[in-house]
């Protein structure tokens, strides 16, 4: 199937069973805002416990918190938000459109890199065993020139970045003849700078009112509650802080659906280490956040790191986590080394004190940061592209089902009474009230037991519990594994242990220590 075709599908089967809906639908939606319906709203929860527990239960100098939304406007000042946190933009004469300058360069590049791996893979196997992929890099003409091209180009593109010369970002449009999307046309207007933080009015005007912002991140939250907690907390370095919360950037180019959008979830942390440890901490975090991805079991292979091209004014050194979306490999996740520059600026514009007294080393120092930063929902539309397959059945029959770690499916059990006769209802309905306590589950009658298996197996439930004739006799069920959709009978005493096993957060968090 091709990669456009196994994206609308994802997008429709995410609308067709509750999972993501575009926000104010009935009114025509609102542009790269989603909502999230009952089924999504359940795995998100789970993406969002697992993280959480990943980081505070198991790591005992991690704690959270939750911090409000607004904040004092000062502090974006501070951060550098209000100056910085821009957007290079440039339009399209003939279509109108308007697109980020950084991001038409980087698709550029990496289209040159597709055709260096598919002249590779090409010769692998023409080759076969012999091949020596090393060697034929370093001397296949056609690769080598490619590569030049793209290292010249890349050369350039990270000068410009880095220099903030918005002249030279679009002169390598041009140069490299890059065209609009929409009307096929390199009509370029001037590259332009944008700032991308939402604000509002707090108070009533005639009070004179305060211009707030909606935050474009929740790490600012940590930063200036970092006195707070370490003193409250007495919390010793290294220690974390963690927070789940919504953030707002108003994205030029909000496309592919949940992947970028104008409101969103962060998973923070800010880890907060001696001077000089910064970079061990940060190649520590790598490894941790790359594990908590690949204990999902979606393939190694579907996940890489990228450094970055620009390190932000704030970083000594950066990566992102990226996954093999069905449109190529998207960050999910960055990892900062952030240095001392958020606390140093936050003493610096409140005035306050924000040393940390080391007793081991008996002197005082700001703290240094390695901060880990993943968005819930570019995490959710990973897992939903990862899980997503379509299996041809012996008589044909396409079935649609969803892969889902058993730990984050919204659904654990399907309660299935075979027929609605002959008291089968009454009992299913006496195992479900026993399971609910633990379990998400759901009740389900309706219709063929084979369709009810689809319905399920579309939601991405790991296990369908059937009530038959025999459960009367013996106290047995059959239940029905999702991936296999192999069936064996258990006894009701052991129904409870079977779903639990693989579906409880403790299987995912079992994997990452
Ligand atoms: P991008 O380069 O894609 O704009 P970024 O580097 O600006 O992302 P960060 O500021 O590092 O992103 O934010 C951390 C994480 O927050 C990202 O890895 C991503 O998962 C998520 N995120 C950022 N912007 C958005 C958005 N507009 N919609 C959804 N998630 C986002």
């Amino acid at each position: 199937m091709a990669q456009e075709d196994v994206f609308r599908k994802l997008v429709s089967h995410c609308k067709e069973y509750g999972f993501v809906f575009q926000s104010s639908e009935i009114y025509d939606g609102l542009a790269a805002v989603y909502d999230y319906g009952q089924m999504g709203v359940e795995l998100k929860n789970n993406i969002k416990k697992y993280w959480w527990d990943s980081m505070v239960l198991l790591h005992e100098n991690v704690v959270g918190i939750d911090s409000a939304i607004f904040m004092h406007p000062t502090i974006w000042k501070a951060s550098g938000h209000v100056d910085a946190f821009n957007d290079p933009l440039i339009d399209n004469k003939d279509s109108k459109k308007r697109y980020r300058a950084d991001v038409l360069i980087e698709d550029f590049l990496a289209k040159i890199d597709d055709k260096v791996d598919k002249e590779v893979e090409k010769a692998a196997k023409r080759f076969g065993d012999k091949f020596d992929e090393a060697m034929y890099r370093e001397t296949n003409p056609r690769v080598l020139e490619n590569i030049e091209k793209r290292n010249e180009i890349h050369e350039r593109f990270s000068k410009a970045l880095n220099d903030n010369n918005l002249v030279e970002l679009r002169q390598i449009i041009v140069d490299c003849e890059i065209a609009c999307p929409v009307s096929g046309t390199r009509e370029w207007t001037d590259v332009r700078q944008f700032n991308l933080m939402f604000s509002t009015e707090m108070g009533s005007t005639s009070d004179g009112a305060l211009k707030v912002y909606l935050r474009p991140e929740t790490a600012q939250g940590i930063f200036v509650n970092y006195s707070n907690v370490q003193k409250t907390g007495r919390m010793r370095i290294p220690f974390g802080i963690a927070q789940i919360g919504k953030a707002f950037r108003n994205e030029i180019v909000a496309r592919q659906f949940i992947f970028r959008m104008r409101e969103f979830e962060q998973m923070e942390l800010q880890f907060f280490v001696r001077p000089g440890e910064e970079l061990e901490w940060f190649e520590k975090w790598k490894k941790i956040r790359m594990k908590w991805h690949q204990a999902l079991g979606f393939g190694a292979d579907n996940y890489r790191f990228h450094d970055h091209e620009k390190l932000a004014h704030y970083a000594n050194a950066a990566t992102d986590i990226e996954y093999k979306m069905p449109f190529g490999f998207k960050e999910v996740e960055g990892i900062h080394s952030r240095t001392d520059f958020d606390l140093k600026q936050h003493e610096k514009f409140s005035g306050k004190r924000l040393q940390y007294f080391d007793p081991e080393l008996n002197k005082s120092y700001i703290p240094y940061v390695v901060e880990t930063s993943i968005g819930i929902d570019r995490m959710f539309l990973s897992v939903i592209a990862a899980s997503y397959h379509e299996e041809t059945l012996d008589k044909g029959e396409i079935r649609v089902v969803m892969k889902l770690p058993p730990a984050l499916a919204p659904v654990k059990a399907a309660i299935l009474p075979l027929i609605r006769k002959d008291g089968l209802s009454d009992k299913a309905r006496e195992i479900m009230d026993k399971l609910k306590f633990n379990f998400a589950c759901q009740y389900d009658e309706k219709d063929s037991i084979g369709k009810r298996y689809r319905r399920q197996d579309a939601i991405g439930t790991p296990y369908c519990v059937t009530i038959d004739h025999q459960t009367l006799e013996d106290n047995t069920v059959t239940i029905r594994e999702r991936d296999s959709m192999e069936q064996k009978r258990v006894s009701l005493d052991l129904l409870e242990q079977e779903i639990s096993e693989k579906t409880k957060m403790e299987y995912l968090l079992k994997q990452l220590i």
